[in-house]
């Protein structure tokens, strides 16, 4: 299905976004321009203020480049960073910093993830441990509940 911005009525185009999630508070002025001016320039999508084992960061958005045009004109005019994508390297640490925060195995091999479809979660937790030995046994812990839990809706 085709979708067209509303406001300059052309076809918007589909790419892929950042996830930012934490609680922003963006000024009336910013969102009132958002509403009115650019309300498909979707630079960012914001996440919410809830961070778990399932957080995405990247998703699947469709934008308007005139949109985009405006909201870029506006934060020039205005001198500001709402709603916008940090670059891609600021991206990548924000990622690094997220998944030290929430002490997420960054190393996750395909036998943990096996092991974890089968069942055997205290096998796959060892296997874990042993390849991120920083995380604490209880967030790697909680990566395995929360990959099995996603499993198991999945199969049912
Ligand atoms: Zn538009």
């Amino acid at each position: 299905m085709i979708e067209f911005c509303k406001l300059h009525d052309i076809e918007l185009i589909e790419a892929e976004a950042p996830v930012i999630y934490g609680l922003f508070r963006y000024d009336n002025d910013y969102l009132s321009a958002l509403r009115s001016q650019f309300p498909n320039s979707n630079y960012v999508v914001l996440g919410g203020c809830i961070l778990d084992f399932n957080a995405i960061f990247y998703c699947r958005i469709m934008y308007c480049t005139k949109c985009r045009e405006a909201h870029l004109l506006w934060t020039k005019l205005h001198n500001s960073q709402n709603g916008l994508a940090p670059s891609d390297e600021q991206h990548k640490a924000y990622i690094e910093s997220l998944k030290r925060k929430i002490g997420y195995p960054a190393i996750i091999p395909p036998k943990a993830l096996g092991l974890i479809e089968n069942g055997q979660l205290n096998q796959a937790i060892k296997l874990l441990k042993v390849k991120n030995p920083k995380s604490s046994f209880s967030s790697i812990k909680a990566f395995v509940m929360a990959q099995h839990s996603k499993l198991s809706a999945n199969n049912s």
